[in-house]
């Protein structure tokens, strides 16, 4: 059977390129894998077609009568099939129809199955700030969701609000929570801070990313980590997350902040920060800095 995953994260926090990191990772560990770009400006999977992008669903439905699913699926990195949604033209509509006729499309052509696919993974939008953004965890069309996060407040904000939307959900079949991502993660304190937020939702890291050139470098050549440098310590890092989540198979219900407890918990990590840079308490080894 497939696994479904869907990946989630604040705008810009690297879910395309990390998406794209693991399907490349995952068709290097011999897994058959499509990327299936949800974000209307469709540039999820251009690195993984050396920085070209293509025709979207939408945008296709719409200049034809009849698709057939091989029409809007595209080979990239090592095999791996790329497809973009697209969304409505901008002002007009929902985000969220693209997902929805693409997975029905999809489903109707029974291209999961005779693709044989071990892997679908949804490169989602940011927030869950309408309805149409929460299509793959209310419909049940990924089962397992994970959230890219920095230790930055407005990324673990958005986490927390996706959390509180597979909260929502998960008593009507609604997709649950894998673990966080945690991305650009370079000094002990973003650790600390990401960890401690993972211990107060109940969820678990999947893997600690730094912010890395060498993913600057690759991207400049339009192209994954795991295809323009997969001697690098990188590299080996989106290959470790993209094992753990090929064998994950028991997510959970998250436990999300409400918006007091949130900012109290954000307030108490400032002032441990400021008191460490300040040297009012010495040594910083429980903060991190
Ligand atoms: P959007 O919400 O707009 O779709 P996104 O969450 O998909 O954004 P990306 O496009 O993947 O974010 O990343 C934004 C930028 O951050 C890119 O230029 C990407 O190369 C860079 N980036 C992401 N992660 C890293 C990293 N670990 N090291 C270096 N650069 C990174
Ligand atoms: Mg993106």
């Amino acid at each position: 059977k497939v696994k479904q995953i869907a990946i989630y994260g604040k705008g810009g926090i690297g879910k395309s390129t990390t998406t794209s990191n693991i399907s490349a990772a995952l068709s290097k560990l011999g897994y058959k894998v499509m990327q299936f770009g949800c974000d209307p400006k469709s540039d999820s999977t251009n690195t993984l077609r050396n920085g070209e992008y293509i025709p979207t669903v939408l945008d296709t439905l719409r200049e034809r009568a009849a698709v057939k699913a091989n029409d809007v699926i595209f080979e990239g990195f090592n095999g791996v099939y790329c497809v973009e949604a697209g969304g409505p033209a901008p002002g007009v509509g929902c985000a969220g129809r693209g997902i929805i006729t693409a997975v029905q499309l999809f489903k109707q052509q029974h291209v999961f199955e005779d693709l044989d696919l071990d892997i679908v993974i949804y490169d989602v939008l940011g927030d869950v700030v309408c309805g149409g953004f929460a299509v793959p965890i209310r419909e049940g069309i990924a089962e397992h969701v994970f959230t890219v996060s920095s230790a930055d407040f407005m990324s673990v904000y958005a986490s927390n609000n996706l959390f509180k939307g597979i909260h929502k959900y998960s008593t009507s079949g609604g997709a649950l929570l894998g673990g966080i991502i945690a991305n650009s993660i370079n000094q002990p304190y973003a650790k600390n801070i990401i960890d401690d937020f993972a211990t107060r939702t109940g969820t678990k890291i999947m893997q600690y990313v730094p912010r890395s050139v060498t993913v600057t470098q690759s991207e400049l050549q339009g192209k994954t980590t795991i295809e323009a440098a997969p001697d690098s310590a990188q590299a080996g890092i989106y290959t470790e997350l993209a094992e753990r989540i090929a064998e994950h198979d028991k997510s959970d219900i998250p436990n999300p902040m409400d918006t007091v407890t949130l900012r109290q918990w954000a307030s108490d990590w400032g002032n441990q920060l400021l008191e460490l840079e300040t040297g009012v308490i010495a040594g910083g080894a429980k903060a991190g800095i």
